[in-house]
């Protein structure tokens, strides 16, 4: 029997005890990146699902690689989700808490034309706060976020919840 999109992504993955701090479980897709059927099942299983959006985003890095992938999927733009001060143009930004001290995103507002349907895409959902706050940035440029697509969900620390009432989707979730 053929192993579904789960088994796949699981197979793919690293876990990286303690990275980047103590106690942390690093989940490392570079394997599951260098693995072509692995990474092409993944956007396929993504851009199924988002036949009708117009850009997609992605939040840096890794964000990027698989946001970029699956704008080209789709054939549509991709929007990068920038950390402050990396992103030239005009920009429009958003301050969110982290666990210790706080971060700031930015987009090129002038790439996102008014009431585009987006999708945002990354890696990883922990604690939420990251998609919370690029969604939230995305959709004060105009934009409506459609959903949040992402690799991996680590349930226990409750981005879903954090995102109650949008549309999350994970492809595996531990
Ligand atoms: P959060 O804002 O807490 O949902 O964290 C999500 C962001 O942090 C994503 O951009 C992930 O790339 C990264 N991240 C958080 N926890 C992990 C983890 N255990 N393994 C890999 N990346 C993570």
């Amino acid at each position: 029997m053929s192993r579904t999109i789960a088994e796949l992504v699981e197979g793919a993955l690293r876990d990286i005890p303690d990275f980047p701090a103590p106690g942390v479980l690093f989940k490392d897709i570079t394997p599951l990146l260098a693995d072509p059927t692995a990474f092409a099942a993944v956007i396929a299983d993504m851009a199924a699902r988002h036949r009708a959006v117009q850009l997609v985003a992605g939040v840096e890095a890794r964000g990027f690689v698989i946001g970029a992938a699956l704008a080209h999927a789709l054939g549509v733009g991709f929007i990068p989700v920038r950390k402050a001060g990396k992103l030239p143009g005009r920009t429009a930004s958003l301050s969110y808490d982290l666990e210790y001290g706080s971060a700031t995103i930015e987009v090129h507002a002038d790439d996102i034309p008014g009431g585009a349907r987006v999708l945002l895409v990354d890696d990883v959902l922990a604690t939420g706060g990251t998609a919370v706050a690029a969604w939230d940035l995305l959709e004060s440029v105009g934009a409506e976020v459609t959903g949040f697509e992402v690799i991996i969900e680590l349930a226990a620390l409750g981005g879903r919840e954090r995102l109650a009432g949008r549309d999350v989707h994970a492809l595996l979730t531990v």
